[in-house]
């Protein structure tokens, strides 16, 4: 590709690093230590501080002790120009938050006038009366500025001392999440100017990491300055995230897509969609575009494509039912598969998967059917038909296909595999139109 003559631009333009901002996450908690709570809001924080321009570059985790606690923010805070700490603000005695913010910034506490409003007005709506336990919820340390929780009684506080910003926010999810995105991003942003951040996600279905990993080394490699890629994967489909900082939008957008159309011609028929969508949305939409309808005949999937399609809202628009064929005696009597095919080639088969898909296609009178058989383990396998074999078959119009798949050792991990292989099965059907 030649991209030539951006790369003058880019070194005006896309500044790299040199204005990202570092940032650390504190999280405080015993729960979280003890493995009784996953900790979502570390994950979640990191993922909106990247997206908003910052480089979260420490997560740690400490127990509600107090010398734990001080060390920590001595530590983020010598490191980093943005901490953003959560939980343990609570009125309760093993919430010292507060306590430590007061002993690490030498400061007492005071009242924050609209924290004792709307704590009022909260236990008034409730019909209780408000206790000096609540009322403590109000104080904040003296050089923090309280930060308004619409959502709970425990306010944030927002501390910019020595050139530095510290944000302490609530533990639970949705209160944080809140505060967050009303308050504190738009804050931080004005305050650090960390720079925009651009970031694209291509959903890539039907080929393991490290095979394409192979594949796309050449574009890798040819990436222009500035625009990293990420591998993301998870059961059954790569997310490559490529993203850039800098500060013109338009310009990192656009070579963005450049790059994504050159990943487009080399790997066609692996990319199923972009963001957030799922292989369920975008077989749906297809479906819904064509005026086409689906049914499903699901053995060892029990059901999961299923699933998938009825998660997507709309579906009845296109999706007409399942039968979920696990025994022989359902694949013989609900979907008509003959008993000799049963017999010759045993239910993980060719033959079985065919006759599966195209008979749920006309029992349930649909464009399409999808059909699964496999050994999702971890019992059942065989020296022919060892764990994760799985035959999976699509049935259309313009006939049948089938292909079989050797997944891994894991059950759960199987199923999603088979199930997104048969969704994306249909998928390149129907785009292929045979
Ligand atoms: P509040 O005063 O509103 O209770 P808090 O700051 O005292 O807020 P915590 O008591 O620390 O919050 O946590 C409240 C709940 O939030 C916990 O029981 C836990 O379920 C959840 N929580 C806390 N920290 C995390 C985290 N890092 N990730 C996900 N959930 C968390």
């Amino acid at each position: 590709m030649n991209t030539g003559g951006l790369y003058g631009r880019f070194f005006f333009t896309f500044d790299l690093y040199s204005n990202t901002m570092d940032a650390e996450i504190l999280n405080i908690g015993d729960e979280l230590l003890i493995g009784q709570v996953l900790n979502t809001n570390a994950q979640w924080l990191a993922e909106q501080l990247t997206q908003s321009g910052f480089n979260v570059s420490r997560m740690v985790t400490v127990a509600d002790k107090m010398p734990q606690i001080l060390e920590a923010f001595n530590e983020a805070r010598q490191r980093a120009a943005l901490v953003i700490v959560t939980g343990g603000l609570g009125p309760t005695n093993d919430d010292l938050t507060r306590d430590a913010l007061c002993t690490f910034f030498k400061c007492g506490m005071k009242t924050d006038a609209d924290s004792l409003a709307r704590l009022h007005v909260f236990f008034t709506n409730r019909g209780v009366a408000l206790t000096d336990l609540n009322r403590s919820q109000a104080q904040v340390p003296e050089r923090s500025e309280a930060i308004e929780n619409i959502d709970g009684t425990s306010p944030g506080m927002w501390f910019d001392v020595d050139d530095k910003v510290l944000v302490a926010l609530p533990g639970v999810p949705f209160e944080l999440k809140n505060m967050m995105t009303r308050i504190v991003l738009p804050r931080l942003k004005a305050r650090f100017k960390p720079g925009e951040v651009v970031f694209r996600t291509v959903l890539v279905q039907g080929i393991g990491e490290s095979f394409l990993s192979e594949i796309i080394k050449g574009w890798e490699a040819a990436l222009p300055m500035g625009c990293s890629l990420a591998y993301l994967p998870q059961p059954g489909i790569v997310r490559l995230r490529l993203l850039m900082r800098g500060s013109d939008v338009a310009a990192m957008e656009s070579v963005i897509e450049s790059q994504i159309a050159g990943l487009q011609q080399l790997i066609p028929e692996y990319i199923f969609g972009f963001g957030d969508e799922t292989l369920a949305e975008v077989v749906g939409r297809l479906l819904l575009q064509n005026e086409q309808s689906l049914s499903t005949a699901e053995s060892c999937t029990g059901g999961t494509i299923a699933q998938m399609i009825t998660a997507v809202p709309g579906c009845s628009a296109y999706f007409k039912g399942s039968i979920i064929a696990y025994s022989n005696e359902v694949k013989m009597h609900q979907l008509n598969v003959p008993p000799e095919l049963l017999a010759k080639h045993g239910a993980v088969s060719e033959a079985v998967v065919l006759a599966m898909a195209e008979n749920v296609r006309k029992t349930v009178q649909t464009t399409y059917g999808i059909a699964v058989s496999g050994v999702a383990g971890p019992d059942g396998g065989s020296p022919e038909k060892p764990v994760g074999t799985t035959w999976i078959a699509v049935s259309g119009p313009e006939g049948s296909h089938a292909k079989k798949f050797l997944f891994g050792e894991h059950r759960g991990r199987n199923i999603t595999r088979a199930a997104l292989a048969g969704l994306n099965m249909l998928r390149l059907m129907i785009i292929s139109g045979r």
